[in-house]
């Protein structure tokens, strides 16, 4: 009986760590692949900006653009071109410092309503040439959090970005700010294509993309979740996510407020 115990342990042993080396293997396999489905798409989209300002700036240079509607038109070409880069080398760049553990955060107390009233005002023309339908809600006294006002940015603007790139008819955005006796929260809500339940773990991981057609039409390269995760959490924070596949998505991050913030009698903690 004590042989037979020990053959079944020893077997069990064997077939969990076979299983967990498989899926250990699985997920570094899919990962290798993104990594090279990433590396292909990142190489095309830093060379068509350049090949598109490269032949602009050779056909200025050699005086062939004389009237001045086109040398108008040639200016908007490289000046589109060139932020489309700089978008794009920017995300590398966030992705590269934080992964080396090299962005440094510079914690301040900040008015958690003014980052997102000030980041709505700089994003106006983007959501304007969007046609994107605003629903903001902001309580009031929301109290203050300890953030980075950068990362804090960065991490509004992806999710922004997102809920607008990945809605098709209805661009709806809804945008609600609210807090309890521990947290600040930020809600960003979308109507757009939503994300498959198998997908939702997923998501936040580099490189990962949903296997889609609007995902595909979609430039990008699965990086931006990825940063905001990993940003919010440097931060403090947490992000979670309620999707329905075909109706919409809510990202929900949430900040402690911070401890020297001042309450209002609301929110006040109780004191034990
Ligand atoms: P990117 O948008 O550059 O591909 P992200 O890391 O920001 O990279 O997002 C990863 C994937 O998650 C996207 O490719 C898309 O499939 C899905 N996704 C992200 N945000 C949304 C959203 N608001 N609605 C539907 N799908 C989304």
């Amino acid at each position: 009986v004590r042989n037979i115990a020990v053959l079944a342990v020893t077997v069990f042993t064997l077939m969990f760590s076979l299983l967990f080396l498989y899926i250990v293997s699985k997920r570094d396999r899919e990962l290798s692949m993104r990594q090279a489905s990433f590396l292909a798409n990142v190489t095309h989209e830093l060379k068509t900006p350049l090949a598109v300002m490269q032949a602009a700036g050779e056909n200025l240079a050699d005086g062939r653009v004389t009237t001045p509607e086109r040398l108008q038109s040639y200016g908007e070409h490289i000046f589109t071109e060139s932020m489309r880069l700089r978008k794009m080398i920017e995300k590398l760049l966030d992705v590269a410092r934080t992964e080396a553990g090299q962005l440094t955060l510079k914690p301040m107390l900040l008015q958690p309503d003014s980052l997102v009233k000030d980041h709505l005002h700089e994003q106006q023309g983007f959501l304007n040439q969007n046609n994107v339908e605003l629903d903001l809600h902001i309580e009031d006294d929301i109290p203050k959090i300890n953030v980075d006002q950068n990362s804090f940015e960065t991490i509004l603007g992806n999710l922004i970005e997102n809920a607008v790139k990945y809605s098709q008819n209805e661009k709806y955005l809804g945008i609600h700010v609210y807090s309890n006796q521990k947290k600040v929260f930020i809600e960003v809500e979308d109507r757009g294509t939503g994300i498959p339940a198998e997908s939702q773990k997923l998501i936040f991981e580099k490189f990962y993309r949903v296997e889609d057609t609007l995902t595909a039409r979609t430039k990008g390269h699965g990086l931006g979740l990825s940063i905001v995760k990993n940003l919010t959490e440097r931060n403090g924070g947490q992000i979670s996510l309620s999707s329905t596949y075909g109706k919409g998505s809510t990202f929900t991050i949430s900040f402690p407020i911070a401890a020297n913030a001042t309450f209002s009698k609301q929110h006040r903690p109780k004191q034990n």
